[in-house]
């Protein structure tokens, strides 16, 4: 079940979804989001349509392994777009899951 939800959130992250920063509010899961629409890839819920990232960002924090993890996540996602070649998507989007699988551990911890 994980798995697909996973799957789904890459595909919203290929046509453009983008990763919310905040957790979902069930299960911390991590969420993208698309046209107002956020899934958890944790619980696979859909809140209420109103979220919107927040621009407002606590930057306290020194450079984290999330963000680093959210800037990859970027560039795959661009590489992603730009890539013709079926086998190469593959393995972009096999690394776009270990991405989201690594952020979703990395929010349960907290
Ligand atoms: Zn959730």
């Amino acid at each position: 079940m994980t798995e697909d939800l996973t799957k789904k959130a890459a595909e919203m992250l290929l046509k453009g979804a983008t990763l919310l920063s905040e957790p979902c509010p069930y299960c911390k899961g991590v969420r993208v989001m698309k046209q107002g629409q956020a899934l958890c890839i944790s619980c696979g819920r859909q809140p209420e349509k109103k979220e919107i990232p927040k621009q407002s960002q606590t930057e306290e924090t020194s450079p984290s392994i999330e963000k680093t993890l959210e800037k990859k996540m970027e560039i795959l996602t661009k590489e992603l777009e730009n890539e013709k070649d079926h086998e190469k998507q593959q393995n972009i989007l096999k690394t776009i899951n270990s991405l989201l699988e690594t952020m979703g551990k990395l929010k349960k911890k907290q």
